[in-house]
């Protein structure tokens, strides 16, 4: 039989921040973004199930940013 699986199948959801945040790395002040991505594990393409997903901040002109926990992006 053959069988086609893999993993990395990604889905994001971003959201925006409540504050304006200082980023150290471009200097600027803006909204930063929340990210969440799921990593799925996937058989014939199919996103069978998530088995990794990290959350980040970041700023939206250079993408600095740092990762934070679930509750800090649901707090959001
Ligand atoms: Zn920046």
């Amino acid at each position: 039989m053959f069988v086609i699986f893999g993993f990395g199948d990604q889905k994001g959801e971003e959201k925006q921040g409540s504050r304006v945040e200082h980023c150290f790395h471009c200097n600027n002040d803006r909204v930063w973004i929340a990210s969440k991505v799921t990593e799925n594990f996937s058989l014939f393409f199919l996103p069978v199930f998530p088995y990794k997903t990290t959350y980040t901040y970041r700023c939206p002109i250079c993408n600095h940013g740092h990762q934070i926990s679930k509750e800090d992006f649901e707090r959001m």
